[in-house]
This record gives C-alpha cells, structure tokens and sequence, in this order.
C-alpha cells in the first residue's frame, strides 16, 4: 500500500508536501512511522491519502516504511492544525509536524518507547486536589458564567477577552472555567509566556486539580520530561496541559478549552523557524474545533483589543483587584527639570531624581521595599575615549560591546564576543577611558552609594544564569532580606511581591522611541505591569503605593494615559495611529528576512525576490516596500537585510506567499553568499 508521510525535509530543499513511501497492509492516517529519508531514518507522520494517490509512481517501486510506533495516531484536529501553521507561515508540512513533536520521540525505537509508556501510569495513589475554589467575586461570577454557557452549548462559541489588572482575579475565573471543562471529561491547554516566571500558576492548578492530571510543556523541561508529558497529554492522561508557545500543537485529543494568559506577551511569536504565533494559533485552534478560548491580560495587544471593540471578541472585565488595593499613584519626575551638575555633563545623567530618592528611603525606615526597572544590564553599554575617540564596537557586529564591570569584560550582546576589557585605550593608550551610559551593574553600585544602609539586589539575565539563582534571588527578595531590587524587564513579570510599594522605571523613553511601530504598546504593558508589583502591600501599611517614572518626555500622551491608568484611552490612540499609518490590525505583513556573508549579497537577492513578487502579484493589492537593512545592519558577520509586503486582504496575502515561495527557493542558488532567508509572517517588529 502507497503511504503519504510527513517527513521533516530541510526547508532549503523546497520540498513541503508529504513524500510517498510503501507498507504491506497500511496504517491509518496520524500514526507515527518511521521512514529511510536520504541516508537517515526519520520520524514522519502518516498523513491523509488524496485522490491522485493512485498515479505517480507504483507502490512497488517506492521506500518501505521501517516500523510503526505503538501510539495511538494523532488526530484529524492536530493534522488540520498543523497543515495550518504550514500553510500560513509558509513551511513545510513534515518540518512543522516534526517541530510539534517531542524532540526524543524521533530517536526511541519501539522497544525504548513500550518501556517509557510501561512507566507513564503512576503506581499508588495519586495526590488528592486539595484545593477548594473561593467564592467568586461578581465580575468574576460573570466571566465564569459567560465561559460555562459556552462550554455548555447555552451560547455560541466566541474568543473571550478577559481585561483585568494583576491580582483581579483572572486566573480564578481560568481555575474555575478549567474545572467545568473537566467536570465534561475534557482537555484544557493553558498557555503562558514564560513559565519559570510563573510557577505559581502551575503550583495553583496542581493544587486545584491534583498534581497528577496536570502536564508542563515548556523548553525549561529535560527532554526526557518533555516527553514524557507530551505522551501523558495525548493519551489523555493529563486533564490540564499548562505550557509556553510550542505547547499549542500539543496533541490533546479531548481538548475543550484554550485559555493564554498574558496573551499581549511578544515571546508568544516564536523568533525562529515558522516564527508562528501561539496566541493566534490558540484562537484558530479552539475556532476550528468550536471550542472556548479566553485571552486574558491586563493590557491586551491591539488587535485583540480591536477584535472586542468589533465584537467579533466577546469582552469580559475584572474592574477591580481581589484585595480591593487601590491603583499605585503614578509619578512622572520631568528630568528635564534636574539642574545638570557640574563636572557631569559628560557622564550619566543622575540616578535619581532627588524626589525619588526621598521616596526610596521612606521606604527604608518603614521597612518597606522598592523595585527600580532599568531596561539595560551590564556597567556601561559603551566605553569611549576621550581623547581619539575609540569606542567599544564589536568587530563583528554593528554594535557597541557592553562593558560588565563583574567579570571586567566587553561583551558583545548580539553575537556573544567578549574580551577582557582593556586597561587603557587600545588606539591611543590612553588610560582613561570613560564609561558611557547606565546598566543594571552600574545603578546597583550607583544605588549603594546613595543609599549605603539598604540591601539592594540586582535582578537580571547575568545573574539568573545558573539553574535555580532566579528561585534563590526570588526566595531572598520574598524573605524580606532585601530593600531595594534592581533589574531588567525581568522584575516586572509574574511575581508576586507582597511587600514592594514602590516601583520605578528610571529610564524608559529608549524604549518609546525605538524603530518597532509596537514599541509603545510594549512599553505601556511594561509599565502597567510593573505597576501591578506594587500596592498589594500598600494598603495593609497605610501608605499608598507609588510607581515613578523617569522621563525626557512627560507631557507624551503614553505617560499621561499611564497616570490615568487608562489603558482603553492609550489603546484607541494607538489604533487611530495605526489606522492612519495603514499598521496591523489594518493591514496585514510579511517580511521577508535573508542573512549574508557580505555587504550586498542580501539586498541583491531581496532585490530579485521583489521583482519575482511583484510579477506574481500582478493587479492585487499588494504593496512591496524596498529593501532595507536591519535596524542591527550586521550581527556575527553576517548582513542583515529585509522587506515589507503590505496587503489590506489576509487572503490576498496568504494566496501571493504561496506562489512567492517557490520562486524563492528558485532563485537561492543564484545567490551564494546568502546563508539564511525567512519569510516571517505577521512579523512583531519591522
Ligand atoms: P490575576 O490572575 O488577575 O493576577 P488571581 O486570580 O491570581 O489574579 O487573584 C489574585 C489573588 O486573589 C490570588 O491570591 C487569588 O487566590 C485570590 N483570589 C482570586 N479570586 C478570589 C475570590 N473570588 N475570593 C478570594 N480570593 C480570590
Ligand atoms: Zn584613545
Ligand atoms: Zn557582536
């Protein structure tokens, strides 16, 4: 008998669709099989058979399949949604079917896979849910309500926007949806951002549920625990499937209910590969299979925030937080103001504001803590001399190399090249060399001098490198053991700091004014979320909390909606802008990305691949912008270039890329210094 196989063939070799292969008595479509592919044995996924399946050529002459796994098949759901992401992100069917599944299942023979299974079942008894579920506040109680009368029947199946602020009791209303999915003897798939920063999520649904029916799919898991719950949710043997953006093609043959928290969070887009969206993937999902989806956030990307203000979404509010804490005060201190000091001109503009810093030391001597988010780690982000005007360029890339005082080395943030940092200027030999600019590193040591009676730790991807430092530092911070914590974006994410009532943003106008049309829509989640950190704490000691803001720019509309707390107001302003500018949600994109390894080779084939394009497009509207180099022209010696295509139509869009695809492939050869080329579909920055 003739079998399709989904085969993970190199997305260089143009070969998408299945490829053909031969088994005496056939299997049924979603088993797992494995395949000769070249000189390799691969996993491959038997697909549908199609009509043509009796031409071409005879079964006799086609590869034999070399085994079949002893598993149930994937379903038609997961074969349809994985056909899907292929389709829309223009990939190769058998590479993303082989991206979705756990990595160690391609290279277990039957024999190693029967003995995992033997193991997967837990001998005695498992651990009872212990948890009982609070009594529902009212907005709660009608969230819950709108998502039972879906999973019901009672309503027709709608995307929910759930809009509330950290601690308003979204995940309450997700555990209690969850247990009405699961009381019907179905699935429920959470999906997360980043789930060691959350582990309180997975520790609350294990309460609630018992640790036994829930599952983790994230890239933090030891391949052999990947596997091992990818396995317990396709058999079914997980009830709850809590994971980050690759858990969304889980196979979950019982699924009743999607829920993304944090759904605005940008690492929901994979950067790599298909670069697909699990936030949109969640929705395509629980739509095609007429299922619940809840997206949850406090400040919701726009185009789910323009999806409820359409209606095509259903809105469903949490106005206040459970502990009833009011909103911290936002303070915008107008830098501008500060009198610049003498002999510092040259230098970093001051650490604090003196009002700031005030406030900080209230909080000392109240026993209280502070969070100070500054979106920048190491000492310096460049060294510069003085006196001929070197700099700390990396050689590789074009960007500064970062000067980290810890280990007195100049790292290259892009493409990893560190040295150790010079004694005196490498072009001159001048032993001065000043360092420009303010990291985490720096305003730690900056902070210890104002403020030499506090505790003040620092928080970011340089000291939460090895396994378990970010559960130490978390644990100390939560202890009580430190007043003042200093960090990156990091800080702002997931935790749940009970005794913080002031939180500070001391330099966010870089981020206002970056290249990405998203960057204030990122900056304003930021600031709110960072702002959620506080207050909990606040009422309890009587004083309210506060979150500050440092900027150049106070008057702009985005701090001015941020002292009113008013996301709705920031987002309608930001849609108009957008709407103007012809921006998603209003336009559709897709960005072609090539690498090379010389200065015009990229742009030479975007070139080519635009004119291809335009050909192929003909009359429809289509917009192909020129080609420009990334905003970071050159990282780890390779050149970067890309380019814009803008249709007002998704399925005009979609039907131009799949033709375009081809002729891509096509034209590669003739461009031989490119290394790597993408397309990125709804890219997150251009
Ligand atoms: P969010 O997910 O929006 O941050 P949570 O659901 O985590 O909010 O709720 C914040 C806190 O309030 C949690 O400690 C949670 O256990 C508690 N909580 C949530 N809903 C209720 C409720 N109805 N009654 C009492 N406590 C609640
Ligand atoms: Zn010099
Ligand atoms: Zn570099």
């Amino acid at each position: 008998m003739r079998l399709r196989v989904a085969v993970p063939t190199p997305q260089h070799s143009g070969l998408g669709s299945p490829l053909d292969y031969r088994h005496p008595e056939g299997v049924p479509p979603g088993s797992l099989v494995r395949v000769p592919l070249g000189r390799r044995e691969v996993l491959g996924v038997v697909w549908d058979p199609t009509d043509d399946d009796t031409e071409g050529v005879p079964p006799a002459a086609l590869k034999p399949v070399q085994a079949a796994l002893n598993l149930p098949p994937l379903s038609e759901e997961w074969r349809r949604l994985v056909a899907f992401t292929a389709a829309y992100y223009q990939r190769g069917l058998g590479e993303m079917a082989a991206s979705a599944l756990p990595a160690p299942l391609a290279n277990l023979t039957p024999e190693q896979l029967a003995r995992r299974l033997k193991k997967l079942r837990p001998v005695g008894a498992a651990e009872p849910a212990s948890g009982l579920a609070p009594t529902l506040q009212a907005d709660q109680a009608v969230a819950v309500d709108a998502l039972k009368q879906q999973l019901v029947g009672v309503a027709p199946v709608k995307p929910s926007l759930l809009w509330g602020l950290t601690g308003s009791g979204k995940t309450e209303v997700y555990l209690q949806a969850a247990a009405t999915a699961l009381a019907q003897g179905r699935q429920v798939l959470v999906l997360v951002p980043e789930i060691n920063l959350t582990p309180q999520l997975v520790a609350r649904f294990a309460a609630r549920f018992g640790a036994e029916r829930v599952a983790c799919l994230h890239s933090g898991l030891t391949p052999a625990q990947r596997l091992r719950d990818w396995l317990r949710a396709h058999l079914g043997q997980a009830d709850v499937v809590l994971g980050t953006r690759l858990a969304v093609l889980a196979s979950l043959p019982r699924l009743g209910l999607v829920v993304v928290d944090e759904e605005h969070d940008p690492s929901f887009k994979a950067q790599d590969g298909a670069r697909q969206s699990a936030r949109d993937l969640a929705v395509w999902r629980a739509a095609r299979l007429g299922v619940p989806v809840v997206l949850g956030s406090a400040t919701p990307s726009l185009e789910t925030w323009h999806n409820a203000q359409s209606g095509r979404y259903q809105r469903l509010d949490l106005r206040s937080r459970i502990d009833a804490a009011p909103l911290p005060d936002v303070r915008l201190v107008d830098m501008k103001r500060l009198p610049a000091r003498a002999g510092e001109l040259n230098r970093a503009s001051p650490v604090l504001a003196p009002t700031l810093q005030h406030a900080i030391e209230a909080r000392l001597a109240r026993g209280e803590q502070s969070l100070l988010l500054l979106n920048r780690r190491g000492y310096a982000p460049v060294l510069h001399c003085g006196q001929c005007s070197w700099r700390s360029g990396c050689p590789h890339c074009s960007a500064w190399r970062v000067f980290h005082k810890g280990d007195r080395s100049l790292r290259c943030h892009h493409c990893g090249f560190s040295e150790r940092v010079p004694v005196a200027c490498p072009d001159c030999g001048n032993p001065d060399i000043d360092a420009i600019g303010r990291g985490t590193e720096r305003l730690e040591e900056q902070l210890q001098a104002l403020l030499p009676q506090a505790r003040i730790a620092r928080l970011d991807a340089d000291t939460t490198q090895r396994a378990g430092s970010l559960e130490a530092q978390l644990a100390a911070v939560h202890a009580g053991e430190v007043d003042v914590l200093v960090g990156t974006q990091m800080i702002a994410k997931g935790h749940d700091f009970r005794r913080v009532t002031l939180v500070a943003a001391l330099s966010p106008d870089n981020l206002l004014y970056s290249s990405d049309f998203r960057a204030p829509e990122r900056l304003f989640a930021l600031l709110i979320q960072a702002a959620g950190r506080a207050g909990r704490a606040g009422s309890a000691s009587g004083h309210p909390a506060e979150m500050w803001v440092q900027s150049h720019q106070v008057e702009h509309p985005l701090y001015q909606a941020l002292k009113r707390h008013d996301y709705p107001a920031f987002a309608q302003a930001q849609l108009d802008e957008r709407r103007s500018a012809g921006l998603p949600p209003f336009m559709h994109l897709a960005l072609l990305r090539a690498d090379s390894r010389d200065e015009t080779g990229a742009q030479a084939f975007l070139m080519a691949a635009a004119a291809a394009g335009r050909a192929l497009s003909g009359e429809s509207d289509l917009f192909w912008y020129p080609a420009v180099p990334h905003p970071v022209a050159k990282v780890a010696n390779q050149w970067r270039w890309q380019m814009l295509v803008e249709a007002s139509h998704r399925g005009v869009l979609q039907r131009v890329l799949a033709q375009w695809l081809p002729a891509l492939h096509a034209l590669r050869p003739q461009h031989r210094s490119v290394t790597r080329w993408a397309i990125d579909v709804d890219p997150q920055a251009i």
